[in-house]
């Protein structure tokens, strides 16, 4: 899944989830996204907004034997990897403080991805910052 910040023509801001990246352009081809505020069709997506993505190596516990979708979620999931690769800047594990300086200080590095420790999220859930978490998965498996 990927979060976007739209903004349709009269200036209204909100967010939406797709399930891939090529889903936004599909939805708005087809007239079919609209916004939540005034119903306006003409979306586009607000790349104003600070767009962070934190990639969790330990979430993606699947069972390639009990889950019978696994390679669908598979697919789907290189997907999203492909999309933020090519994004989105890389900040490893200096992901958590790259995501406050933009929170706090405004800075001007909108994407980025990285990897946070259990202990940082709940850091940042408790100062209001919300993160994105995808699971990652390596491409050898
Ligand atoms: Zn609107």
């Amino acid at each position: 899944m990927i979060k976007y910040n739209l903004k349709c023509n009269n200036n209204h801001e909100f967010e939406s989830w797709f399930s891939e990246s090529k889903e936004f352009e599909k939805l708005k081809n087809k007239k079919l996204l609209e916004c939540i505020f005034c119903g306006s069709n003409k979306i586009q997506k607000n790349i104003m907004s600070p767009n962070v993505v934190n990639v969790d190596r330990e979430t993606l516990n699947l069972d390639s034997k009990g889950h019978k979708d696994f390679n669908e979620i598979k697919k789907e999931l290189k997907k999203i990897k492909k999309f933020v690769e090519n994004n989105f800047k890389y900040v490893g594990n200096k992901f958590s403080q790259e995501v406050k300086d933009i929170h706090y200080n405004n800075k001007k590095e909108k994407n980025i991805y990285g990897t946070t420790t259990l202990k940082e999220r709940q850091e940042l859930k408790e100062e209001g910052i919300e993160l994105t978490t995808i699971p990652w998965i390596d491409e050898e498996n």
